[in-house]
């Protein structure tokens, strides 16, 4: 693939169009709080079909199921952020959302990309019809919550909370933090240990469970406040004796056979790890074009500042980004074409490569702009405070250095 197609382009003007009459007016009150993230999106999935496309796959999915001709334990028929087959349609609409709020595209992401595969992959059919028709329309929010206070990187090994038996049913105790959409959401998937006495906690089966909102002893919390993504409300949530019945475990069986919730969550891994990608494109696009602007604008010593050979370093390095990561993309798109997934390995170093190369883009147009590019009118520093969460999220990137390491050294 050397070129977005036709049908590419004819998206990204459209989405393009959107974006600017729905969603640039509003950026400074979508950054303050003012203004919620997710009307935007279900407008933007209705004016586009997505609401449509999305309900139609899954119900011919459920159908699939019922009848016996495909079987639970997949996600395809309707996974991913946008649905199969949307080939490079979805990462076109990514990066151009990116370009002015990405963290609408967070939020979206975590729903859509995170909590609705999750639900698919391992949900019994009675599970899927109970909560996915409103995840994949977006009229109910998804969060999916693994990272712990005392956890994080080590996040299965360093889990704490837990859940006891009791009868027929578990009670869920613990507690999770920078969960995307956590405030808001409707529907959370939660990984929890097993209490299994006598054997190491670390070792412990990972379980996989689906709470709603105002569960007795379940608390959603305030929005932290934070550096960047001020459109993705990020918060903590508190499990307090949550009874869940056997109907809230994914799949309704501790049998780990398939895999426990650790399998679970990595089969996300590649999938968000190369979203990055796309996010990073818009960013880095972004950043260019009101770059290249801004160096023919502003006049000093009688010259465009464009004409600075150290401007035009800046510019260059930036070319070569956008070169290296719409690439990057499009393998991706050709991998999927040809129903070849991306390794964990090369998708780890994708989201490292991606999500440096955009966080250095946005802080050298930051430098580019000099003062006016820390003033908030001139958007540049909302790019770099928005780019530098992709190093953190979807796996700090030292940790994505470690599985592009151990792919090289396993072989
Ligand atoms: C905006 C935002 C949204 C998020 N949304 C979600 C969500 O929806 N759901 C969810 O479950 N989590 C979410 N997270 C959590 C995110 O996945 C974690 O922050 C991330 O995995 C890092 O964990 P930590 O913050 O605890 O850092 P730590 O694990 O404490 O890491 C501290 C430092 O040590 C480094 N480090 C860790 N291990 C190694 C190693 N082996 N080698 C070298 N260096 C290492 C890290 O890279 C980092 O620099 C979100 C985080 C942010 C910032």
């Amino acid at each position: 693939m050397l070129e977005w197609s036709d049908v590419d382009i004819a998206v990204r003007d459209a989405v393009r169009e959107f974006v600017d009459k729905e969603i640039r007016p509003h950026v400074d009150a979508l950054e303050s709080g003012e203004m919620e993230p997710y009307p935007i999106i279900r407008k933007l999935f209705a004016t586009f079909g997505i609401t449509d496309m999305a309900r139609d796959s899954l119900n011919k999915r459920l159908a699939k199921l019922r009848d016996g001709t495909s079987s639970s334990g997949s996600a395809s028929g309707g996974g991913g952020m946008f649905g199969d087959g949307s080939g490079g349609m979805g990462f076109v609409v990514v990066s151009e959302l990116c370009r002015v709020s990405m963290g609408i595209v967070t939020g979206m992401g975590v729903s859509l990309g995170l909590t609705v595969p999750t639900i698919m992959g391992r949900g019994t059919l009675a599970q899927q019809e109970r909560w996915l028709p409103d995840l994949v329309t977006y009229d109910k929010i998804g969060a999916w919550a693994i990272t712990e206070p005392d956890s994080g990187s080590d996040a299965f090994g360093g889990m704490k909370s837990y859940v006891v038996r009791d009868g027929e049913d578990y009670l869920l105790n613990g507690q999770k933090t920078f969960i995307t959409n956590g405030p808001d959401a409707d529907v959370v998937v939660v990984y929890a240990k097993l209490d299994e006495p006598g054997v190491d906690k670390r070792d412990r089966k990972v379980l996989t469970f689906v709470l709603d909102r105002g569960m007795e002893g379940f608390v959603q919390s305030k929005p932290f406040r934070k550096m960047g993504i001020h459109s993705s409300r990020t918060g903590e949530l508190f499990f307090s004796n949550v009874r869940l019945g056997r109907d809230r475990l994914l799949g309704e069986t501790e049998d780990s056979s398939g895999g426990d919730g650790r399998d679970s969550a990595r089969s996300n891994f590649s999938a968000e790890r190369i979203g990055v990608a796309a996010m990073s494109l818009g960013v880095i696009e972004e950043c260019l074009r009101l770059c290249v602007d801004y160096a023919k604008s502003r006049t000093l010593w009688g010259q465009e500042i464009g004409q600075f050979q150290l401007i035009q370093l800046k510019l260059a390095n930036m070319e070569v980004a956008r070169m290296n990561v719409r690439n990057i993309l499009f393998r991706v798109i050709e991998s999927a074409e040809q129903g070849k997934p991306i390794p964990l390995p090369e998708a780890s170093a994708i989201k490292w490569y991606c999500s440096q190369a955009a966080t250095e883009v946005a802080m050298d147009a930051v430098q580019l702009f000099g003062g006016n590019g820390y003033m908030t009118e001139y958007r540049v520093e909302q790019l770099a405070r928005d780019a530098k969460s992709l190093m953190i999220y979807a796996g700090s990137n030292e940790v994505q250095i470690t599985h592009v390491a151990r792919g090289l050294l396993s072989g």
